[in-house]
């Protein structure tokens, strides 16, 4: 196809992609980013994204930008630091523009001091004397850090778990006795609770006793998958040039997975088949209470506002540890060879929340860049496209699972 009759074609796919995951903006020109009135940081480039109608020509700020085959754009706009930018599109009749405040040099976030690693004297750092405490969240908000709000998860504490603990004197954390260790939580995830003062050499719950690291031998039918669209409701994600969101990408990408896995006889399951939110912890937690084999969380990716797009892009898999990391690393396998001229980062560890799961090998994928017309923007009109990368996703459950 060529011309007229290209861009009639791009154009009957995207108006059912528009009906499907309508955009917000109805008019000619559609700006996804920078949203008007945006504060960005001290930035001396930015890229902007949008889509004007297919075949449609546009100049920003005078200078002619070619949209794609599917009427999305993409520019890198130089912009003025500590100023309002304006941006004035232009599109056959129509005009828009766009304002958005960029920040100076000086209004950088002064760096924090760094906080205290080694501790000289336990009872120097806590505002109150030691106590009996209980864990009262789900596990996996109850993760204890070796350093107070960061550093490594050291455990999981399951709900009405007791310790010896005390508040901390930042407000925030509190200090607790672990395996004989001072090891710190959020201190809203136990509340005091009376009782004999738990011996400081209280061993640490092993969450992940009676769950084995791979299903090896088990029969696709009897391996438990729980497949999480990430995002959800009000949690948009990131933004594709016509404005279709992430949350909706994931979701798509996720039942194509879910009815793939559920062809090769795998026992699915899904954290939301709508547009809903299931809050970030209660996915873990989902995965752990039913048991499941493995977690895998869909996401698809965005640069930030000074780097383009185009040569942000990649492919990649998270995982936070060594369980996740194999499952990660067999899927990533398939899932980048699907995606020819994707550059493939591999598998990767990364503290994600819904990672940390010590029990159920989890990892997240960020399967391409949303915000590139004619990548990952095409999730959402490209059946094919959607089954391919679904497709990759079963072969690496296969290949971890030791079937076929
Ligand atoms: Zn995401």
């Amino acid at each position: 196809m060529k011309g007229a009759a290209l861009r009639s074609a791009a154009a009957a796919v995207l108006s059912a992609a528009a009906a499907a995951f309508p955009q917000t903006a109805q008019c000619g020109i559609a700006v996804t980013f920078p949203a008007q009135g945006a504060k960005l940081p001290c930035i001396e480039k930015c890229h902007c994204i949008g889509a004007v109608e297919p075949g449609a020509r546009l100049e920003i700020n005078g200078t002619e930008i070619k949209p794609y085959r599917t009427g999305a754009f993409i520019a890198m706009l130089g912009t003025t630091p500590g100023a309002t930018n304006t941006l004035v599109f232009v599109s056959g009749d129509e005009r828009l523009e766009r304002s958005f405040f960029v920040s100076g040099p000086q209004e950088k976030a002064a760096i924090p001091p760094p906080a205290p690693v080694s501790n000289p004297d336990a009872d120097e750092r806590v505002e109150k004397p030691w106590r009996a405490y209980k864990a009262k969240a789900n596990v996996f908000m109850n993760r204890v850090r070796s350093l107070p709000g960061d550093g490594e998860s050291l455990a999981f504490l399951p709900e009405g778990f007791t310790v010896q603990g005390a508040p901390m004197k930042d407000g925030k954390n509190a200090a607790i006795w672990i395996d004989g260790r001072f090891a710190f939580i959020d201190s809203s995830r136990i509340a005091e609770c009376g009782g004999d003062l738990p011996d400081r050499s209280k061993a640490a719950p092993d969450i992940s006793e009676g769950f084995p690291e791979k299903p090896s031998g088990k029969p696709a039918g009897s391996i438990k998958i729980l497949i999480d669209p990430g995002h959800g409701k009000s949690d948009t994600g990131t933004r594709s040039p016509h404005g279709w969101c992430e949350k909706d990408a994931n979701l798509a990408q996720a039942k194509a997975i879910r009815d793939e896995l559920a062809k090769a006889g795998f026992d699915t399951v899904m954290t939301r088949e709508d547009d809903s939110f299931p809050a970030l912890y209660d996915r873990p937690l989902q995965a752990y209470s039913m048991h499941a084999d493995a977690f895998i969380s869909i996401h698809h990716n965005a640069n930030p506002p000074q780097s383009d797009p185009r040569t942000a892009r990649h492919t990649v898999a998270y995982a936070s540890n060594g369980r996740g990391l194999e499952l990660a690393k067999a899927i990533q396998k398939h899932v980048a060879a699907a995606l020819p001229g994707v550059k493939n980062k591999g598998a990767q560890t990364a503290s994600y929340a819904v990672c940390r799961n010590p029990a159920v090998p989890s990892c997240l994928l960020e399967i391409d860049f949303l915000n590139l017309p004619e990548g990952e923007e095409a999730v959402f009109f490209d059946t094919e496209r959607r089954e391919r990368v679904a497709k990759a996703v079963v072969r690496g459950v296969k290949d971890w699972a030791g079937l076929e």
